[in-house]
């Protein structure tokens, strides 16, 4: 599963004009639409500026507000169409039905809400069956044990081993109906069947020995909804090591929400279209068919799905035969699947259309997506990589590819990225579907990283699945390490696994890990409520920072052939952590090699944090340094989570690779491994002048912090000669001093005096990472009476490698994507910074290509700045460019472009627009609900709006927490995107009253959320002053 990549939102922009003209007001700094889109500053008015361009607009925007008039009263029409379609669905909630089956006791209510048909009440003996009930709880208090319904996990005594499945699909009042036989083999005797199901009702249950005719009787039959299961208790024991089968007939709802079986719909021709998809990942299955939904337990899987011939349907397998009957429905009945689990079990019912490609190994690859859009050719690029990323992950796991088919299925809402069902893999729209005459490098980059996660995950998770969910970060950390592998394979020159994973992944987590609220990467979880807490930027990104370090240390050819080795053992079946560190020691013994895997990754997964090492080597004599570990912390202030245990006991095993270097050359590295507090060691060949350099290429999850005479050294020779040091530690570098700085480990003035050297710096990566590493820092800074210091400070260190690189000229193509993604993307970072900080050419830029834009009517507008531009114009320029772009959002079909229109929308320094706009995110008519989350998180990070944001946040909770309370994730990532850059005392006492009249979900982001604006607060107190003196000082100079 694909979260929602943060990748491209770490673009500074805060234009800010240095007062020089008159009609300055005290303004903004508006911002692209990332992390940088916004800050406080002067800006310009529009007076002189755009005066001619204003007389076009005036008429232009006539012609538009009553396009907009008409797209909004469409809007609205379909909403109520919409509407009643929904109530039409939703009906009455029913109490308990009553079945007709053979064999069968009272039947249950439906859990949750109950959906279905309205049925009669049956009361009939019921009095007789309490007193049962009651019995029976006495008798499992008697035994001290939790009746097997009430476990947090589904007893054992049962296995289901095939599931025959058929649904009938009503896509016009949005119900489904289905039947599903499950072959179930006893492995201890009990007169118990319990099951996930949920929101479900159910009409009729029959339980059979397998082959034989007659049922065994059904006693009765309940919900027990606090574990989401149902129980069918039997009059005698299933007898062990034989076979039943369990029959069960239920209804339930075409859901309009994004979990389970849900629906979306989309507007073709003018008419809007309705379709239905799954997301069943983590726990979502049991909405959708009565199963055993805990990933141990795989099964094969045979479905049929019965609906109208104007749609079409897919699953994981391919259609075997489909049996149109005369009343214009059609039953398709799909192959049976090899051994799974329900979690990436799936089903489409919609009016899609498709293109196909076959892999070398004859492997259909077909992508399904709204009509336009196939012809189009928006999803040709995606089917494209599918196919060769296919054949790169067959010859690199040697193990081939399981099914007969790939679909990828484009659909407008979905609650991730994307979801790996095996064999139809689903996609929102925006992470698949890619316009190559209007998509930046970025956009291409995104679409290409999530294809290629899901298809890692067809190996790693669908044909060999963690055992339970706390390993969850095995599956994730594989696929998100291996986006960086893939996309290498399919750029080469791009150096993506040594260079971007860097800041796009191992820098951004660290921000996280280093939070005494964080927890480990495998987390014990039982509840299904907690199941999908497990989804988080620590599961993905540690994961794949673990295993980066892995690879590092065993070697990667080592690494590879255990994995190898690992998806043979394991395929079709499940496997934990610990056989694959059994594996992987087997692969590097075969090579003469002896690490105890387990013992050295236990404490980087099963301990929350990271180490900061020290290097202390001025102290010494004969050679000796001094390295000690301590685990990092941004707040130390913080009570440790766990009390039992301080910061002091965290230990790790510590593969340290470390150099020494001199003006113009650097050693080759050695490899240390640290796993006391403090340990001496002796290093050859250190003179006076030379340097030491810790974690070679920044390949281990840690930050290295050294003695101050150390730090010098080094950027005396990043100023002199960068290049002895190589690019991904001068990245690290960067990302260690501005962190360690914030977190008081380092003086203030280190990092600002690292970046000096970037005006030489002819790489992205480390351009990369300083404007990342900035960005915390300006948010700390953008609300505060001397921001202008550090603005200018800022600008100073971009401005002769802003006016060296220029603007792009021309739009990419393909072949230049290819050839030129270094120096296009080092263009871009220095162009976000320059607009951002309010160089004025940057401005001046931006202003006229978005007034040409609005007077031609033609966008030439280089598409890799395009949200830059956007987001300048919209911070600049008056109300009716931010008009402009609010109709080009409207009219817009191309995804990419629709969501930098909206993003840069946020960044207008004019509180009536944001306050316009917020209100606006909530209409799903208007906003997909899965981008209304960044709206609200980009208005925060105005320092314009984030007032707003947070009081509308506040407001609107209830709303916010029932829309996306179940995708834990989203939830999540709005709490944190709302309140990460508050930093006042006043903002920190309005959380923690908020925390406290607030009811319900988010805990865990919450307790995070205040642990920020602690630290926040904290740096404001003790290093703010420390930083503008230098500053200032440094100025003058
Ligand atoms: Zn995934």
């Amino acid at each position: 599963m694909a979260l929602e990549e943060k990748r491209e939102k770490r673009p500074p922009v805060t234009p800010m004009m240095i007062e020089e003209e008159a009609a300055l007001r005290n303004g903004s700094r508006g911002l692209p639409p990332g992390p940088w889109a916004e800050a406080a500053g002067p800006r310009p008015r529009t007076t002189e500026r755009h005066i001619a361009v204003h007389k076009r607009l005036v008429l232009g925007f006539a012609v538009s507000i009553l396009a907009l008039l008409a797209v909004t009263m469409i809007a609205v029409l379909l909403s109520v169409r919409f509407e009643e379609c929904g109530a039409a669905a939703d009906g009455p909630p029913r109490a308990g039905g009553n079945g007709s089956l053979s064999g069968v006791a009272r039947q249950p209510h439906g859990a949750g809400q109950p959906p279905g048909r309205p049925e009669e009440d049956a009361r009939g003996g019921e009095a007789a069956e309490e007193e049962e009930e009651e019995e029976e709880e006495e008798e499992w208090q008697r035994r001290r044990e939790l009746p097997p319904w009430a476990r947090p996990r589904l007893p054992r005594h049962l296995r289901p081993l095939h599931y025959n499945l058929m649904l009938t699909a009503f896509m016009e009042n949005f119900t489904f109906s289905g039947e599903v036989n499950v072959q179930l083999e006893v492995r201890n005797a009990s007169r118990y069947i319990v099951l996930h199901a949920h929101r479900m009702h159910i009409e009729a249950v029959r339980v059979a020995e397998d082959k034989l005719a007659g049922g065994v009787r059904v006693a009765r039959t309940f919900f027990y909804p606090q574990t989401q299961v149902f129980v069918v208790v039997l009059n005698r024991s299933l007898e062990v090591q034989k076979s039943y089968n369990l029959k069960i007939i239920y209804n339930a709802l075409i859901e309009n929400e994004l979990l389970g079986f849900f629906r979306s719909s989309y507007v073709l021709h003018g008419e809007r279209r309705f379709l239905g998809v799954t997301q069943f990942s983590p726990t979502h299955a049991r909405k959708a068919f009565p199963c055993f939904d805990e990933p141990i337990y795989k099964a094969t899987f045979k479905i049929s799905i019965r609906h109208q011939a104007t749609y079409l349907s897919l699953s994981n397998m391919p259609v075997e035969t489909s049996v149109f009957e005369e009343d214009g429905w059609v039953t398709d009945h799909f192959s049976q699947t090899p051994l799974m689990s329900t979690y990436y079990l799936a089903w489409a019912v919609c009016n899609f259309t498709y293109r196909e490609t076959v892999t070398k190994s004859g492997v259909v690859v077909r992508l399904y997506a709204r009509p336009d859009a196939i012809r189009r050719g928006s999803g040709d690029y995606a089917l494209n990589i599918t196919r060769r990323l296919i054949e790169f992950y067959e010859d690199y796991f040697k193990v081939p590819y399981s099914l007969p088919k790939l679909d990828l299925l484009a659909v407008p809402k979905h609650p991730y990225a994307a979801m790996e069902n095996w064999g139809l893999s689903v996609f929102v729209e925006q992470r698949i579907l890619l316009d190559p005459s209007i998509s930046s490098i970025l956009y291409l980059l995104d679409v290409t990283m999530v294809i290629v996660h899901e298809l890692c995950h067809q190996w790693f998770g669908d044909l060999v699945t963690p055992v339970w969910w706390e390993d969850v970060w095995l599956k994730e950390g594989f696929a998100h390490y291996f986006e960086f592998v893939g996309t290498d394979y399919l750029y080469p020159g791009w150096n993506m696994e040594k260079q971007r994973f860097l800041t796009d992944v191992l820098h951004e987590v660290m921000l996280l890990d280093g939070l005494a609220s964080s927890h480990p990467v495998s987390q014990e979880v039982q509840q299904a409520s907690d199941i999908d807490r497990v989804f988080d930027w620590i599961a993905y990104k540690k994961g794949a920072a673990l295993i980066r370090m892995l690879a590092g240390f065993m070697g990667h050819s080592v690494f590879q052939m255990g994995l190898q080795d690992y998806l043979t053992i394991h395929k079709y079946g499940s496997a934990a952590r610990n056989d694959l560190w059994n594996t992987l020691s087997k692969a590097l013994k075969r090579v003469g090699k002896s690490v105890n895997i387990q013992e050295v990754m236990d404490q980087w997964t099963l301990q929350m944090g990271y180490p900061v090492i020290t290097i202390l080597g001025n102290e010494t004599t004969d050679n000796i340094i001094v390295i000690s570990q301590e685990r990092f912390v941004y707040d130390s202030d913080t009570k440790p989570k766990d009390p039992a245990r301080g910061d002091n006991s965290y230990l790790w095993q510590i593969p340290l690779t470390i150099a020494v270097g001199n003006t113009s050359h650097i050693s080759s590295e050695a490899i240390i491994w640290v796993s006391n507090k403090s340990e001496h060691h002796r290093i050859p060949a250190l003179e006076e002048a030379s340097w030491l350099l810790g974690n070679i290429n920044q390949t281990g999850y840690f930050r290295v912090n050294y003695d101050i005479r150390n730090w010098k050294l080094l950027i005396n020779q990043l100023t002199r000669n960068h290049e002895v040091i190589s690019v991904s530690n001068r990245a690290g570098l960067i990302d260690d001093a501005f962190n360690l700085a914030r977190a008081g480990y380092l003086p203030q003035n280190i990092p600002l005096e690292i970046m000096r050297y970037l005006s030489e710096e002819k790489d992205f990566l480390p351009w990369h990472a300083a404007s990342r590493a900035l960005y915390p820092l300006d948010k700390l800074l953008d609300r505060t009476e001397n921001y202008n210091i550090f603005n200018e400070y800022i600008l100073r260190q971009v401005a002769s490698m802003y006016l060296k690189l220029g603007w792009p000229t021309n739009n990419l193509n393909k072949s230049l994507v290819q050839a030129s993604y270094q120096h296009e993307e080092l263009r871009r970072e220095v162009i976000m910074l320059a607009c951002s900080f309010g160089n004025k050419h940057c401005h001046q830029q931006a202003a006229t290509l978005i007034s040409d834009w609005i007077s031609s009517n033609r966008n030439r507008i280089p598409l890799n700045v395009r949200d830059i531009v956007y987001c300048t114009g919209v911070s600049l320029m008056d109300e009716d460019v931010w008009e402009f772009i609010w109709m080009k959002f409207h009219s817009t079909t191309a995804v990419s472009e629709k969501k930098i229109l909206l993003e840069a929308l946020t960044c207008s320094d004019d509180r009536n627009l944001l306050n316009r706009l917020l209100n606006l995110s909530l209409n799903s008519e208007v906003v997909l609900d899965q981008d209304a989350i960044d709206v609200i998180i980009h208005v925060a990070r105005n320092p314009h709006g984030r007032d707003l944001a947070w009081k509308f946040f506040r407001e609107k909770w209830k709303i916010l927490n029932a829309r996306y309370g179940e995708a834990l994730f989203m939830n999540s990532k709005l709490v944190s995107g709302v309140t990460e850059f508050l930093n006042t005392e006043g903002e920190l006492r309005e959380l923690k009253n908020f925390i406290k009249s607030y009811e319900g979900g988010a805990a865990v982001s919450f307790s995070r959320a205040v642990e920020t604006v602690e630290a926040n607060v904290r740096w404001q107190r003790l290093y703010k002053e420390e930083l503008f003196q230098w500053l200032r000082k440094s100025l003058t100079q």
